[in-house]
This record gives C-alpha cells, sequence and structure tokens, in this order.
C-alpha cells in the first residue's frame, strides 16, 4: 500500500514516515511539506520519498494523492501563540488545507487518518477529558483544530470516505525542534537546561499535560493506517497520564543530571490549565496497545538532542 504523510517532514511526521517505512505491509511512503516549520533532515537515510509543496496547492494535492491508498493528514501550522499572531493563517491551514486534502480523497475513498488536538477540550474543567466533553476552544489554533476534525468526521459521514480523527494530546521525543519562540515545553527545557539557562515557566507550573512519547503516537498511526480502522466520533491518543510542568522540569533535571533553575512568567493567552486523556475509546480500538513510559521517553528524547 501506499501512504502520504501531509507534514511528513514535521516532528510527528518524520517519526511516523520512519515507522511506516520500517513496516513490510507498506510500500511507497510520501512526505507533502511545504517545510514550514519541517525540515528535510528529518528523513535523512530514509526511502520516504519528500514532496516540497503546500496542502493549499490543489494541483499539487491531487497529483501527489493520486495514487494513494491512505493519507495522514498532519500538516498544520501547530501553535496557539502563533495562531493568536496570525489566526487567519492558522485557518487557512488548518482548516482550508484539510477541506483540500479531503476533496483529494473524496472521488477514491482514500483512507483518512487526521490529527486534532486536546485543545479543542479548551475552558472545559472536566477530567479526565472524556470525547463526549463539550468542545470550548480557548484559541484560534483549537478552533482550527475542531474544524480539521469536524471536516474530516463530516466527509465520513457524507460522503462515505473511511475516516478517522484522533485528538493528539502534548507529544514530545525526538526531532522536535527547540530554541525558538513557539517551541513546545519538552524540546524548550532540554534545550535551556543544557545550556545552563533558566526553564521559563508560564504560570504557576501546577497546571498540568498528559505527555505522549512520539514512537507511541506513530506506532498508533501506523497501525491505524494498515488496519484501516475507521470511527464515526474523534479519538484521544494519550494515556491519562498527567504531569504537572514544574514535575517536569524535575524529572527532566534529574534525567539530565543537572541542577536547573525556573523562572516563572506570566501565564500564556489560551494555555488549558489542566489536560488529561480519558483512553477508553483508543484501548476499545487499539486493543494490545504499550505506551512508551515518561521516564523512558524522556530519556530517549535527551539522548537524540
Ligand atoms: P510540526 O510543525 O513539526 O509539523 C507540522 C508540519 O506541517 C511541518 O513539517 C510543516 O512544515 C508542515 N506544514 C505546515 N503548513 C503546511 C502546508 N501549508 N503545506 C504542507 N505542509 C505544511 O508539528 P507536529 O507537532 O509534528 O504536529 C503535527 C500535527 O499534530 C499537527 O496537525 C498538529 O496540529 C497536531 N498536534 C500536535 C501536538 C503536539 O504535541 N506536537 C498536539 C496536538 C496536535
Amino acid at each position: 500500500m501506499n501512504v502520504v504523510v501531509t507534514g511528513g517532514a514535521g516532528f510527528i511526521g518524520s517519526n511516523l514516515c520512519r515507522e511506516l517505512a520500517s513496516r513490510s505491509t507498506v510500500g511507497k511512503v510520501v512526505a507533502l511539506d511545504d517545510l514550514s516549520t519541517g525540515f528535510a533532515a528529518n528523513l535523512a537515510g530514509t526511502d520516504v520519498e519528500l514532496v516540497e509543496g503546500s496542502i493549499l496547492d490543489r494541483e499539487l494535492v491531487e497529483d501527489v494523492l493520486a495514487d494513494a491508498d491512505a493519507v495522514v493528514h498532519l500538516a498544520a501550522r501547530p501553535s496557539v501563540p502563533r495562531s493568536l499572531a496570525d489566526p487567519f493563517a492558522s485557518h487557512e491551514v488548518n482548516a482550508t488545507g484539510t477541506v483540500r486534502i479531503l476533496e483529494a480523497c473524496r472521488r477514491r475513498r482514500t483512507h483518512v487518518v487526521a490529527a486534532s488536538s486536546s485543545s479543542v477540550y479548551g475552558s472545559v474543567t472536566a477530567l479526565p477529558k472524556h470525547e463526549d466533553l463539550p468542545t470550548r476552544p480557548l484559541s484560534p489554533y483549537a478552533a482550527s483544530k475542531l474544524a480539521t476534525e469536524a471536516y474530516v468526521l463530516a466527509y465520513g459521514t457524507a460522503f462515505g470516505l473511511p475516516a478517522l480523527a484522533f485528538r493528539f494530546f502534548n507529544v514530545y521525543g525526538p526531532r522536535q525542534s527547540a530554541g525558538h519562540a513557539y517551541a513546545a515545553v519538552v524540546p524548550a527545557f532540554i534545550d535551556a537546561a543544557l545550556r545552563g539557562r533558566p526553564l521559563t515557566v508560564f504560570g504557576d507550573g501546577h497546571q498540568t499535560r498528559d505527555f505522549t512519547y512520539v514512537g507511541t503516537v506513530a506506532r498508533v498511526l501506523a497501525d491505524a493506517v494498515v488496519r484501516k480502522v475507521t470511527h464515526a466520533s474523534p479519538v484521544n491518543l494519550a494515556f491519562g497520564t498527567r504531569v504537572s510542568v514544574l514535575e517536569l522540569a524535575h524529572r527532566l533535571a534529574k534525567t539530565l543530571e543537572l541542577a536547573v533553575e525556573i523562572r516563572h512568567e506570566a501565564p500564556r493567552r489560551g494555555d488549558v490549565r489542566d489536560s488529561q486523556a480519558d483512553d477508553a475509546a483508543l484501548r476499545g480500538l487499539f486493543m494490545r496497545l504499550e505506551a512508551v513510559p515518561l521516564e523512558e521517553g524522556l530519556a530517549e528524547t535527551v539522548e537524540w538532542f
């Protein structure tokens, strides 16, 4: 089978491309990426074909998807602060770009697996986050990811497209970029600690996140493609482990065997307070799933740096 991964040169995408390329049942793997936040080097040493271009380019998308059996749609502007700085750009890539991909899949009924985000739960305070809870986005990014999953599932209902929409929580691991203004917390902390700088914590640090190792995410996505898994409603892709940002800092300090200094800054607009997945739906679809524990995942990530 031939698989196209949009955003395949990005953090999660490149880990997924590597996982797919290692599977005997998968033939060609193509990454479609405009390299806005991804890197060609993320795919170095693999047989993955990189097509450089945008998911907004209709002709290119039709061409790249012409003989695909499945598409994993990860391309996005993946950041809350960036969406606050430029909401329209987030909407264009995350919402309109998703419709471009779905339109190219519609005629051939190509299997689509897409990335949504736990940020769609937004201001809903109930824990753990169950997929049937209401959604209350706190940022344009979260609203655009809600559009992503809504379009994917609507194409499933309206046009019979085999579709699956995952809500990723906080994914971390090798190839996640550090050292820029919008870096995710794990690489930002590792980068700062290794440079002997204080770790910046927004707010009191008692906000919690459900961290998922990228190797686990890549395995689930690849299994979904190979087994052609579909589901009528969104599925959380995380395992209910809830860790505060301060605890993460301490665990990283232990892994790095470094003393770290914490510097608090004002809480960021658009950030949710607590996050923890209910994983019952995920475990119902993927029976023999084993998630890489946080200690092990952090050690792998630190080693990659
Ligand atoms: P990433 O920035 O590393 O990957 C996104 C990729 O999409 C990049 O390679 C980028 O160059 C590419 N891209 C952006 N706009 C494009 C366009 N117009 N055309 C083609 N390619 C384009 O981020 P990531 O963390 O790997 O995120 C992957 C997906 O997972 C995104 O959809 C994101 O919203 C979702 N997600 C990630 C997390 C997380 O914790 N990392 C959490 C929730 C959801």
